[in-house]
């Protein structure tokens, strides 16, 4: 595994994405976690995956972005240090200025220096499929065409499936990503109650199962 990029947040926090090292893959897979600063369930579960992987097993390459907002995380906010909700910050066709501020998707698309690190992954890597963590709903939610992937990881984890999670997303990555870029992506939404230990017992499969797309 070694750290294949990074970048800095308003707050000088570093964005770190991880890369695991096999030189023989078949497809690229990328998972993140706290996307929503205080939904930080994810990054402990990618921490303690990453910590069982045995990379000479692996058929995919992996990469992980533990924490894609630590300043959120830091202020256990839902957005960034600049009031900004990355999943509204993405430059999609349906982006618009938010007013509210609980979902305020910046003055522009990618204003935000969290934002265009994540585009210019997906630019850069081109990952065949992707899971992102998020919280409270207890829902597989999905972009793109990943209806029968949704269908595999809600049996695994035990949360339902949903394509649709009922109100618009204007900027969304799963809108950026799943629709526009037709790559797979799965919203795992996890309980916010749940214990680390509960939600891994969840979700070891899920990762196994997206490792192996
Ligand atoms: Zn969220």
């Amino acid at each position: 595994m070694k750290i294949s990029k990074t970048a800095l947040t308003k707050n000088n926090n570093p964005i770190i994405l991880l890369e695991t090292e096999n030189k023989n893959f078949k497809k690229t897979i990328l998972f993140i976690g706290v996307f929503h600063g205080d939904e930080p369930q994810g990054e402990a579960l990618i921490k303690r995956f990453i910590k069982n992987l045995d990379e000479t097993k692996l058929v995919n390459k992996l990469l992980f972005i533990p924490c894609l907002n630590p300043d959120g995380k830091d202020l256990n906010t839902r957005q960034n240090a600049n009031r900004v909700d990355l999943n509204r910050n993405f430059p999609t066709q349906n982006w618009e200025v938010v007013q509210n501020p609980d979902y305020f998707g910046g003055d522009r698309p990618e204003s935000e220096a969290e934002t265009r690190f994540m585009a210019e992954i997906i630019e850069e890597y081109k990952p065949s499929f992707i899971l992102s963590f998020h919280a409270p709903f207890e829902i597989v939610n999905f972009d793109g065409p990943a209806h029968i992937e949704a269908e595999k990881i809600a049996e695994l984890c035990g949360y339902p499936s949903q394509g649709d999670i009922g109100y618009s997303t204007p900027g969304s990555f799963g809108t950026y990503a799943g629709v526009e870029r037709n790559i797979p992506i799965i919203t795992l939404e996890l309980s916010e109650t749940e214990s680390i230990d509960d939600l891994w017992k969840r979700t070891e499969k899920v990762f196994e199962y997206c490792a192996q797309f």
